[in-house]
């Protein structure tokens, strides 16, 4: 089983892409934002401490986010692997994930990072908010502070991918079947 990383900042299209690329590779797609939301819409436990975070734009505490995580892999040991979309999103996650792949025998194959600027991302999810019905897709404070989160304690893993060469930039500007040709032209040097 292998495990790709699909990287990027709020708003870059890993969930759009996810859709496709899960086919193609036959992985499970993994998007810790759309477990959050699934257990906030059922009001769970875990739906409850994160919503506090969420509401905020704020990133999840790492020691539930990494513990939903690896029941979720737990769960999905069917297919080719896993393409984990919004995880990790601090190093002690990218730690945490690359303990959990060891002990589960699955080959980290790379990060693949989709880069686009900050001013056509804000447009997008803003954009996204008018349909998402996500509170945090539709106020500006919100989105500025998810943006904060990301500089802060997100980017920092580019260059803990690239001291192990494992990160892979690909252009997120184009149309959704260009850019799915670039991820997926990555992802075959990769498996
Ligand atoms: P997303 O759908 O990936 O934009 O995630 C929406 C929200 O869920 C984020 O703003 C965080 O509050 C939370 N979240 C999702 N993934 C993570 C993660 N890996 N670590 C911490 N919080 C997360």
């Amino acid at each position: 089983m292998i495990a790709i990383v699909l990287f990027g900042k709020p708003g870059a299209g890993k969930g759009t892409q996810a859709e496709f690329l899960k086919e193609k590779y036959n992985l499970t797609h993994i998007s810790t934002g759309d477990v959050f939301r699934f257990n906030l819409k059922n009001d769970t436990e875990l739906g409850k401490q994160a919503k506090v975070y969420m509401d905020q734009g704020e990133l999840v505490p790492d020691s539930v986010t990494i513990n939903m995580l690896a029941e979720e892999v737990s769960k999905n040991m069917d297919k080719s692997g896993f393409l984990f979309d919004g995880f990790p999103r601090t190093i002690a996650q990218a730690e945490a994930l690359e303990k959990l792949l060891n002990e589960k025998g699955i080959t980290f194959a790379g990060t693949v990072g989709l880069e686009a600027d900050d001013d056509v991302l804000v447009a997008r999810i803003l954009e996204r908010g008018k349909t998402s019905g996500r509170a945090d897709d539709q106020d500006e404070a919100k989105i500025r502070t998810r943006y904060t989160e990301y500089n802060e304690k997100t980017a920092p893993l580019i260059a803990f991918y690239e001291a192990k060469n494992k990160f892979y930039a690909v252009d997120g500007i184009g149309s959704i079947e260009e850019i799915t040709g670039r991820l997926s032209k990555v992802i075959d040097t990769l498996i």
